[in-house]
C-alpha cells in the first residue's frame, strides 16, 4: 500500500519480540514494540511520529481522567500464506472514530493521519503479526483529552495513539446470555453509538452480575421499555427465526455500528439471504424459543468475528438453542469472513488493504 505522509520513526533500542511467547498470548497483554502518536494543539493535528511503546507522562489534572473524553477503535491485521499482512476495513474504523469524536466534542482525524499512521506502524512492527492459524494483530487506535484543567468543558488539546497487540486464535466457544431488563447500556439521545470509554465502564457492573449468575454475556434491551433486544456485550447480535435473519437497526443512536455486523449483512445480501434490520422483541424471542423456530443466535464483533449463542435466559428461564447444522448461516459467514481476512478467498467488497 502506498502511503503519503512522511512520519518520523524512532526505533526501539530493545525489541521485546524475541522474548515474546507467541504460543501463549493472552488478549491485550502483549504489546508490540512501537506506537504511533499525534498531538492536537491550536486546532490541528501535529507532531506525528512513531516511537517506542512506553508509558505516558500525564498530569493528575488531565481532563480525561476526570470526565472521560476518550474514544477508541479496534480492528485486526492478519498474515496470509505468502507472509503478507492484510488489514480488514480500517477505513470503516476511521469513519466510526470520527462519528464517536463528533458526539464527544472531540476533533476529527484526517483520513491520512489515521490510515498512514496505522499502516506505517503495522509495517514497522510486521514481525509482530502472528502466523499461527486463527491468530492476528489487534490494532487499538484511541484519542483522549489532554487539557490540564478540571473544569467541565471540551478539552482544547488531545492525543491520538495507535498501538498493536499480537493475539492468539480467538475461537469463541458458544456463549450463554441473559436478557437484561434492569440495567441499561444506552438510552435514546445518549452515547450508545459512540465507542467511548464511559459506555464500557458503565457496562461492567451489570456484566459482572450476569457472570455471577452463571452467564457469559448480557443481551442488552432498550432503556425505555426493556422490551427490544439491542446488542450483547461487545458484539452486535443476530437471530435466525423461520429462515429469516433479524438484527437491530443502528440508526437510533443506542447501538454501536459494528463493522462485523455490516460485513455480515453485506455477505447475507450477496447470498440472497432474507435479512431484516428491525428490533426483535423479548416476547418474540421467547415465543420463537418455545416454538422451536429460533434456528441460530450469534454475536458479531472484531474479537471473535462470530460468537455462537447456545443458551438464553429470559426472566429466570433458561432456553437451550437447537444444535446447528454444518450449513448454518453463522458457520458459513464465519468461514467466508475468515477466508477474506486471511486472504484464502477473493475480496469482492475490497475490504482488505495489503501492507
Ligand atoms: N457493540 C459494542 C458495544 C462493541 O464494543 C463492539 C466492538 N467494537 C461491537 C458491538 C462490534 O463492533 P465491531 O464489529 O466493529 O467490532
Amino acid at each position: 500500500m502506498k502511503t503519503s505522509l512522511a512520519i518520523p520513526v524512532t526505533k526501539t533500542q530493545s525489541s521485546r519480540l524475541s522474548q515474546t511467547d507467541f504460543s501463549n498470548l493472552v488478549f491485550g497483554k502483549t504489546i508490540s514494540d512501537h506506537m504511533f502518536v499525534a498531538d492536537y494543539k491550536n486546532g490541528e493535528w501535529t507532531d506525528l511520529r512513531i516511537e517506542p511503546y512506553a508509558p505516558l507522562d500525564l498530569s493528575p489534572s488531565n481532563a480525561t481522567l476526570h470526565y472521560g473524553q476518550s474514544i477508541f477503535e479496534g480492528l485486526k491485521a492478519y498474515r496470509n500464506d505468502a507472509g503478507e499482512i492484510l488489514v480488514f476495513r480500517a477505513d470503516a474504523n476511521w469513519k466510526r472514530m470520527n462519528e464517536s469524536a463528533e458526539r464527544m466534542c472531540m476533533p476529527s482525524l484526517p483520513e491520512e493521519v489515521f490510515m498512514d499512521g496505522l499502516t506505517q506502524l503495522v509495517e514497522l512492527d510486521k514481525d509482530w503479526v502472528p502466523s499461527a492459524k486463527g491468530a492476528s494483530l489487534y490494532i487499538r487506535p484511541f484519542m483522549f483529552a489532554m487539557d490540564e484543567y478540571i473544569g467541565v468543558k471540551p478539552s482544547d488539546t488531545y492525543k491520538f495513539i495507535i498501538f498493536t497487540c499480537p493475539v492468539g486464535n480467538y475461537y469463541s466457544k458458544p456463549v450463554s446470555v441473559k436478557v437484561e431488563t434492569k440495567f441499561t447500556r444506552a438510552n435514546e439521545g445518549g452515547t450508545g453509538a459512540a465507542k467511548t470509554a464511559g459506555n464500557y465502564a458503565a457496562s461492567l457492573y451489570p456484566a459482572l452480575q450476569a457472570q455471577k449468575a452463571g452467564y457469559d454475556q448480557l443481551l442488552w434491551t432498550d432503556g425505555k421499555s426493556h422490551s427490544k433486544i439491542e446488542e450483547s456485550g461487545t458484539m452486535n447480535v443476530m437471530f435466525k427465526i423461520n429462515g429469516k435473519i433479524i438484527t437491530a437497526p443502528i440508526d437510533g443512536g443506542t447501538i454501536l455500528k459494528g463493522i462485523t455486523r455490516n460485513s455480515v449483512i453485506q455477505l447475507a445480501n450477496d447470498w440472497n439471504e432474507e435479512l431484516e434490520e428491525r428490533f426483535l422483541t423479548v416476547t418474540e424471542l421467547k415465543e420463537a424459543l418455545e416454538a422451536g423456530t429460533l434456528e441460530e443466535a450469534f454475536g458479531t464483533g472484531t474479537a471473535a468475528t462470530i460468537a455462537h449463542i447456545f443458551k438464553i435466559n429470559i426472566d429466570g428461564t433458561d432456553y437451550i438453542l437447537p444444535e446447528k447444522s454444518e450449513n448454518a448461516f453463522s458457520h458459513r459467514v464465519l468461514a467466508a469472513l475468515d477466508g477474506i481476512k486471511y486472504g484464502t478467498e477473493a475480496d469482492p467488497h475490497e475490504w482488505i488493504i495489503k501492507i
